[in-house]
């Protein structure tokens, strides 16, 4: 995206400390989405330092970072290799504990600033890391970067967001959300208010139903000790898929500045809520074993790390409204899953039929949808036109473009606006305490069992019923 607009509090970060070097997110996604970033030219003089409790070494680090960059050097500019070698021969890692009062100051003080502090730590070692500092100990140009989740309901991120905000303002503080920073997902933005032929028809009048998938095919895949925890509606739905939403229905911004567009994007969500119930609205599943892709998978219940008491949901599909005058009846179908038979990751917008079709028209009256696909990177537009063949019978085609993938990987674009200072593509505070007020009435009743958990094997499409909330996927 252009960061031209950007930079509401001029802040161009030199250093992006990562703390929780040795983790997972840092080796699998934050650093290749960097050192792609570095790679392509776009983030010049950065300097990178890592930090991570005792047991992991500053060899173990610079081994780490310097296999990302060879690997980025291959695809890499000239300006981009030097870069890249440049980080390999600089980049620094201390061990501290972040949990010990004035142990961060003290390192970010030794670091050239602005500094991205970016938070890739267990959720709760994250916040006793802010807890512990004091207002005025950071400089003011620090960037304080937070992952999900925030916070676990609508009061705890309520709390989360004023230990922050004692610390630097606002603008400085970015909570990822890595789906902001998929291609097909931010472009959600250009295919509604750019053309013509779809700006007008995003609202009541023209638009019966939208559907926010996201099926995966994956598993656990060992992942128990986080995901036995969120469960799919945390996961994905509180964050991910309700951004999705914003996007699907908010107003035109006047700009594509950060203001105008979190300003929109929250007022959407605002007006976001579960559809009836939750027993009315709300539906969730586990697997149990099956086979997928000709593997087999393990009961869910039964996997290493899982209480099978916490019925964890792997399946969860809920219906919302938005209780505006754009949206008012429109049902918001969201879905997210593991271990389904089938990848499906897309957003499905129903049209309503046209006021009077011609009599005398013959063929099936199916509705026609525009899909948006963001796994791969999709589009698909059904038109209904008559002939060739009987002149009289109408024949469904569907216009489908493959879109380019995207230079930079979702957490290259995340980390482009973290280190230009442009928090767009970030969740504002207020608007990640909406997303838990839109989940926190589901997650209370199904902790209270008003919703029964349903099951389906693994590989399959879930539990029999479902089907009949969902579009079918195409071919
Ligand atoms: P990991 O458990 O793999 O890594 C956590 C890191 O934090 C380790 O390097 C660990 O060091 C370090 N750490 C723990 N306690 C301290 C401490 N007191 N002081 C300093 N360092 C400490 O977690 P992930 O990388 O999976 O997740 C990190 C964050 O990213 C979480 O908030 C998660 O929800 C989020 N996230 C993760 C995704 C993923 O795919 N992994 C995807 C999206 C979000 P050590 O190992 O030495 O204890």
């Amino acid at each position: 995206m252009n960061h031209e607009f950007s930079t509401p509090t001029g802040t161009h970060v030199r250093t992006l400390l990562i703390l929780g070097a040795s983790g997972d997110l840092t080796g699998r996604l934050l650093l290749p989405g960097l050192t792609r970033l570095i790679a392509a030219g776009r983030a010049p003089g950065i300097a990178l330092a890592g930090a991570g409790a005792p047991g992991y070494s500053p060899e173990q680090w610079l081994a780490r970072v310097t296999e990302v960059c060879s690997a980025a050097e291959a695809e890499a500019t000239d300006a981009g290799r030097a870069e890249l070698q440049k980080i390999r021969a600089t980049t620094s890692y201390s061990d501290i504990d972040v949990t010990v009062p004035g142990e961060l100051s003290k390192l970010v003080a030794t670091l050239q600033g602005p500094v991205a502090l970016y938070f890739a730590l267990p959720p709760a070692v994250s916040q006793k890391a802010c807890e512990v500092l004091e207002p005025g100990e950071l400089p003011e140009s620090t960037l304080l970067v937070m992952e999900k989740p925030f916070g676990s309901d609508e009061r705890s991120a309520q709390e989360l967001n004023r230990t922050l905000i004692r610390l630097v303002p606002e603008e400085n503080i970015h909570r990822v959300d890595h789906f902001l920073g998929k291609g097909t997902v931010f472009n959600i933005m250009g295919l509604r208010f750019a053309n013509r032929l779809l700006e007008p028809l995003f609202t009541a009048e023209h638009v019966e139903k939208i559907e926010i998938i996201y099926d995966e095919e994956l598993a656990l895949e060992g992942r128990a000790g986080y995901y036995d925890r969120a469960g799919a509606l945390r996961d994905m739905i509180q964050s991910h898929l309700l951004q999705v939403l914003g996007l699907l229905t908010m107003n035109a911004p006047a700009t594509l500045k950060e203001r105008d567009v979190r300003d929109h994007l929250g007022s959407v969500l605002r007006a976001a809520a579960i559809a009836g119930t939750p027993a009315e609205s709300t539906r969730r599943a586990r697997y149990t074993a099956g086979t997928s892709k000709g593997r087999p998978v393990p009961d869910y219940a039964s996997e290493q790390g899982v209480n099978r008491d916490a019925n964890t949901e792997t399946l969860a599909e809920v219906t919302l409204n938005i209780n505006n005058s754009r949206w008012a009846g429109v049902p918001f179908v969201l879905r997210a899953g593991k271990a389904l038979g089938r990848m499906r990751k897309e957003a499905i917008i129903t049209f309503r039929p046209v006021s009077h079709l011609p009599t005398g028209f013959k063929g099936t009256d199916e509705p026609t949808r525009l899909r948006i696909g963001f796994g791969p990177d999709t589009l698909e537009l059904d038109l209904d036109v008559n002939g060739p063949g009987d002149l009289y019978t109408l024949d469904r085609v569907t216009l489908a473009a493959e879109l380019n993938s995207p230079d930079l990987l979702p957490y290259g674009e995340v980390l482009l606006g973290v280190l230009s200072g442009d928090p767009t593509l970030s969740v504002r505070g207020d608007t990640a305490e909406e997303c838990w007020r839109i989940v926190d009435p589901i997650l209370a009743a199904w902790a209270n069992n008003e919703v029964p958990i349903e099951e389906y094997a693994a590989g399959g499409n879930g539990p029999l019923g479902w089907e009949t909330n969902c579009t079918l996927p195409t071919s």
